[in-house]
């Protein structure tokens, strides 16, 4: 039965929410961790804790699951036909979903409603069409033989997500793992796990058999590590930081070298030449590159390289644009920004904003934190100018509303600044010249270049980054499905 967001928030102050594991046997662990709403920072239900041994469990059944092949042995179209009957209960089901996002992450409902939740339905949409419309190849072996070049399911797919966009992160994972057959784990972010438990259990309704799609909730030391390290899980698809990312590259290589893929940090550059045209789209896509989602987006344009004669006009037409970005409770519809994910991270942003004054940088605009709001976790979108390519703000990813501007004269400097960084997930420019167009976005190293926009591409076109903001293959696109299929050659003699 499908429920309000109303009701959603009622459930977080009755202290009910609840997201559990979904691994089809018993004997599970009963631990469970208090979760909080980053809104007012109270108690709004519990999640379980898993241990390795949960994860044991999980993949054990998989692994059956996947030998036994009751999902990926089913035909392709009807591989399909399930996972539609799972995006219309989405459907049904999002505004509920939405509401779940919200309080749990403390995404602004009007964002969750519009955004997230579309986005993830359109995910699986888009990926069941692809079970039977992916082919395979023949070899040009001439008469001696037949060369089939034939794609597989990897078999046991882990799936680990970050908290910033729960339900839609879920999507990019899960829908392209299971669509080709595998057996998928997903172990959600501890501090969001409300959307990723209806998600599975709306799939469960739909038809997805349980042993096919698990979830095992708690710790990133405990479950993800477990995960990570087990010698049965053949790949593990990762989303969240560089940092957890690394780890995932040594717990494979301390196992059984399992498929990892990573989708990191970002610390993007945006790019203002001085032939841009600054109308108020540009500077409605430039606000939102560094500041939707509260910057806790990984393609999060944080650094902004602009041309010093565009400058003063430029930095005068953001803080304009910036007065419609409402600082508010998550709960209201025309709220921009809500607080951050939670008081660690909340206080790394501020330590960002203090080190940003502290090493010379100029603070143009925001800069406060409101403690007069909920938890208290609440910082205005700031930017800084002035900040040059040595200091902490241009080098590190925030993830929080700290906006770094720095100038250039050249082209040629604008294109050293960009890709000045140890990231390479997003980057995009402004100019109206098409051969600087070209020219630029041939050579910023980054996963997506968008010219005279913001924009992560869409469902069709692969998401990933170059240097360490990725590793190993790319989410969306038809290029995602390749993470989770291996290659196998069938080779008939005459
Ligand atoms: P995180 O790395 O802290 O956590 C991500 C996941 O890893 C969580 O499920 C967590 O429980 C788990 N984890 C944490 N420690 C672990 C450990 N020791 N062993 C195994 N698993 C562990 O990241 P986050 O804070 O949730 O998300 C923010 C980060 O994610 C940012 O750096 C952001 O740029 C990145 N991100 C990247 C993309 C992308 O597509 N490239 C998208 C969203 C977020």
């Amino acid at each position: 039965m499908s429920i309000t967001k109303e009701q959603v928030f009622e459930q977080g102050k009755q202290q009910t929410l609840w997201a559990g594991h979904l691994i089809a046997a018993d004997n599970l662990s009963t631990a469970t961790i208090d979760n909080y709403t980053p809104i007012n920072n109270t108690l709004i239900g519990q999640i379980a804790s898993g241990t390795s041994e949960d994860v044991d469990i999980a993949v054990r059944v998989a692994r059956d699951s996947f030998e036994n092949g009751e999902w990926r042995h089913l035909a392709p179209a009807e591989r399909k036909a399930i996972m539609q009957r799972w995006c219309v209960l989405m459907l049904e089901h999002s505004e509920e979903l939405a509401a779940l996002d919200c309080i749990d992450a403390g995404k602004p409902i009007t964002e969750c409603l519009n955004t997230d939740i579309p986005a993830t339905i359109e995910t699986f949409e888009w990926y069941a069409e692809t079970a039977d419309k992916v082919f395979g190849k023949v070899a040009p072996t001439g008469s001696a033989a037949l060369g089939l070049i034939v794609q597989e399911p990897i078999g046991v797919v882990g799936a680990v997500l970050p908290w910033n966009f729960p339900a839609q992160m879920y999507a990019w994972k899960v829908a392209p793992a299971l669509i080709m057959g595998n057996s998928v784990i997903v172990k959600p972010a501890e501090l969001t796990s409300l959307s990723a438990y209806r998600l599975t259990e709306l799939a469960y309704e739909a038809g997805v058999p349980k042993e096919a799609l698990q979830m095992v909730c708690g710790l990133g030391e405990n479950v993800g590590a477990a995960l990570g390290r087990h010698m049965d899980v053949d790949m593990v698809s990762f989303t969240g930081s560089t940092e957890v990312g690394r780890l995932f590259l040594q717990y494979a290589s301390e196992s059984n070298l399992k498929e990892i893929v990573l989708e990191c940090g970002g610390k993007s550059p945006q790019v203002v030449f001085d032939d841009a045209i600054l109308d108020e789209a540009a500077i409605n896509n430039i606000l939102t590159a560094a500041f939707w989602n509260m910057s806790e987006n990984c393609s999060c344009g944080s650094r902004l390289i602009v041309h010093s004669s565009q400058k003063e006009s430029l930095l005068s037409q953001l803080k304009k644009g910036l007065k419609a970005w409402k600082v508010g409770s998550p709960y209201e519809s025309d709220t921009a920004i809500g607080p951050m994910i939670e008081k660690t991270h909340f206080e790394k942003v501020c330590h960002y904003l203090k080190t940003a004054k502290d090493e010379g940088a100029t603070l143009i605009v925001g800069g406060s934190i409101r403690e007069d709001l909920g938890s208290g976790w609440y910082i205005e979108p700031t930017i800084f100018d002035n900040v040059s390519a040595d200091m902490t703000l241009f080098k590190e990813e925030v993830f929080g509303p700290l906006l770094a501007i720095t100038s250039f004269e050249t082209e040629d400097e604008a294109i050293k600044l960009a890709n000045e960084t140890n990231y390479g997930l997003a980057a995009s420019f402004y100019t109206q010249n098409i051969k600087r167009a070209y020219r630029v976005a041939s050579s910023i190293k980054a996963g997506t270049v968008s010219i005279n926009g913001f924009s992560e591409g869409d469902i069709t076109t692969p998401f990933g980054g170059y240097k360490q903001s990725g590793f190993g293959g790319r989410d969306n696109g038809l290029e995602a499905l390749a993470q989770y299929t291996q290659t196998k050659t069938i080779w008939v003699v005459n």
